[in-house]
């Protein structure tokens, strides 16, 4: 998210006349005591008994406190004495620490305009700059890469722990699980041509491929046909996505083995039950920033499929969702 903050300086200046006894004048416009003496009047001719009656009306400086004589600097209802003291309020970069006047908001951070055109991070999605390219070209910073999951036993052992977690949302029993298998971003958007990366963050895929065999017996050749399924995720995920999308693409395989009708249905209806089970995964383990992205979407996929089933079920009531999915066998 983009957002573009300007600051805009005006000058103004506070005109004082002094009056002589000898001109009229009635009451303080600060004190509202009779004027029998000398006065003092300003630019739009207010009138004022005294100094200090005439310095009361003057603007303070937000950022010092003081009262503001002569010049100073506008900015909307908001006084300064001068540049410094403005400068005081302004929001730092969060990369480079300098002042800006021209802030870029990005995910709620802070960047000037040369920070906020540096790579951005494919997980946390801010510029940064200590990090680095993986081999398919993502850009991850320190921070994200630090948490990153990049070896298959690390994943497996998140795969295995969500898959226990649907098992038990579900009451299905997922053994034997399908193969999981770590890949980057470009064989991933191979395997999902459908893939939108304005809309939604492609991150994890289930995979059914029928794999032949041909044999022969005394001679004669024969085929056999199995099917193989596969759960492929994207590797430097966060151990927390790693586990949430698990949870979706192992739904994908309840639907597959055990739901046909549903396999065959539309598409935004079976994502919608996996982005559902997903979303019971993190409000249950309490991954708000997991929970709050997918209940954000609000594609034709994902974010359409997700509503129908939050609509017709409410959150995380499995019962409801596991009576309504008999009728799809
Ligand atoms: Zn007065
Ligand atoms: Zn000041
Ligand atoms: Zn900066
Ligand atoms: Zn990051
Ligand atoms: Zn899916």
């Amino acid at each position: 998210m983009k957002k573009r903050l300007s600051f805009y300086l005006l000058l103004f200046a506070c005109l004082l006349l002094f009056f002589p006894s000898l001109y009229a004048a009635d009451f303080c416009s600060v004190c509202g005591k009779e004027i029998h003496g000398n006065f003092l009047q300003n630019a739009d001719s207010v009138i004022f008994c005294s100094k200090p009656c005439y310095e009361k009306t003057l603007p303070i400086c937000s950022a010092c406190g003081k009262t503001i004589r002569g010049k100073g600097l506008r900015q909307g209802d908001v006084y300064f004495c001068n540049n410094k003291c403005f400068e005081k309020t302004l929001p730092k970069c969060e990369l480079c620490g300098k002042k800006v006047t021209t802030a870029l908001t990005i995910e709620n951070h802070i960047f000037c305009e040369t920070c906020a055109s540096f790579n951005r991070c494919f997980q946390c999605q801010l510029p940064f700059s200590n990090g680095r390219t993986l081999n398919d070209g993502r850009n991850i910073c320190s921070v994200c890469a630090k948490e990153g999951v990049f070896l298959a036993d690390r994943a497996e052992r998140l795969y295995k722990l969500a898959a226990n977690a649907v098992e038990n949302i579900t009451g299905f029993d997922l053994d034997p699980l399908p193969d999981l298998e770590l890949i980057g971003i470009d064989k991933m958007k191979e395997l999902a041509p459908l893939y939108d990366e304005r809309i939604y963050s492609l991150r994890g895929t289930y995979h059914t491929e029928t794999i032949k065999t041909t044999y022969s017996i005394l001679g004669v050749q024969r085929e056999k046909l199995h099917r193989k399924n596969r759960v492929l995720l994207l590797y430097g995920l966060t151990s927390r996505r790693i586990y949430v999308t698990s949870a979706h693409e192992l739904t994908h395989h309840i639907i597959e083995t055990r739901f046909p009708r549903l396999a065959d249905d539309e598409l935004w209806k079976q994502e919608g039950l996996c982005q559902y089970v997903a979303h019971i995964v993190a409000l249950r383990k309490k991954f708000s920033e997991c929970g709050d992205e997918i209940e954000r979407y609000d594609d034709e996929l994902y974010g359409k499929g997700f509503a129908w089933y939050i609509d017709k079920f409410g959150a995380d009531n499995w019962h409801a969702v596991s009576q309504w999915l008999e009728t799809m066998k």
